[in-house]
């Protein structure tokens, strides 16, 4: 498996409460599966998305990514194979294409170009005159919500990363942008393995399994 979890847990610690998120998930998913998360809110699922960015540290030898445990891969190279859109994503401020290539050398301005161009980010801007040089305020406060989570996207096929993690906005998008992210949701996954958090039946509708969480367990896959 690409992605496999054995037995996970994961519980917070807030003042004298222990509160459980994640009460032992076992999970394998394939190369170049799509697979839709959904469950209530609190039932786990960003904490679980969380855990395979190791953003917080799971028991060891719980997660696996290509087999290895991932406590035993660098940061750095997580973050190089796992691509991440989430709710509210990063943006610095700066031009657009300055935010697709995280001011990283390696990824060059055509290929950037290209991947917003592919995510329908390109499109997206035209709407309201704007284009790549349009400058971000901090945090894209200048930005909508949908236009943040192209950017994010785009970041994920310029950079090439391997594994799509997704935690769909819940937040309304309008109707145009909504679609356009569907459609780059679906083209992103193409070659990739994908894990998305769903809160839209037209994302269920395309995955290839959905994972049920319930009160911090996989009930059904
Ligand atoms: P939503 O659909 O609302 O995004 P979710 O399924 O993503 O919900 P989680 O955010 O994973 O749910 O939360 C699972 C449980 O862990 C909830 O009871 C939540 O209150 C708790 N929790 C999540 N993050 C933290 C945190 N940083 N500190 C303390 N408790 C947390
Ligand atoms: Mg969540």
């Amino acid at each position: 498996p690409v992605i496999e979890t054995i037995n996970v847990k994961k519980s917070y610690t807030v003042g004298n409460n222990l509160i459980t998120a994640l009460n032992g998930v076992d999970i394998k998913i394939y190369q170049g599966e799509y697979v839709a998360i959904v469950g209530k809110s609190g039932s786990g699922k960003s904490t679980f998305i969380s855990l395979l960015q190791r953003f917080y540290d799971a028991p060891e030898k719980t997660i696996l990514i290509d087999d290895r445990p991932l406590e035993e891969i660098k940061r750095r190279s997580i973050r190089s194979r796992i691509g991440v859109v989430q709710q509210d994503p990063f943006i610095f401020r700066g031009t657009v294409l300055e935010n697709i290539r995280l001011n990283d050398a390696q990824v060059s301005e055509a290929s950037a170009v290209s991947a917003a161009q592919n995510v329908g980010l390109t499109q997206a801007l035209r709407r309201s005159e704007r284009d790549l040089s349009f400058k971000c305020e901090e945090r894209g406060l200048n930005l909508s919500l949908g236009e943040r989570q192209l950017i994010a996207m785009a970041r994920i096929l310029a950079f090439d990363a391997k594994i799509l993690i997704l935690d769909e906005a819940t937040a309304n998008v309008d109707s145009d942008t909504e679609l356009l992210m569907q459609q780059a949701i679906y083209s992103l996954s193409q070659g990739r393995t994908s894990i998305i958090i769903a809160h839209r039946i037209s994302t269920v509708r395309n995955c290839d399994y959905v994972a049920i969480l319930e009160n911090s367990r996989l009930v059904e896959f």
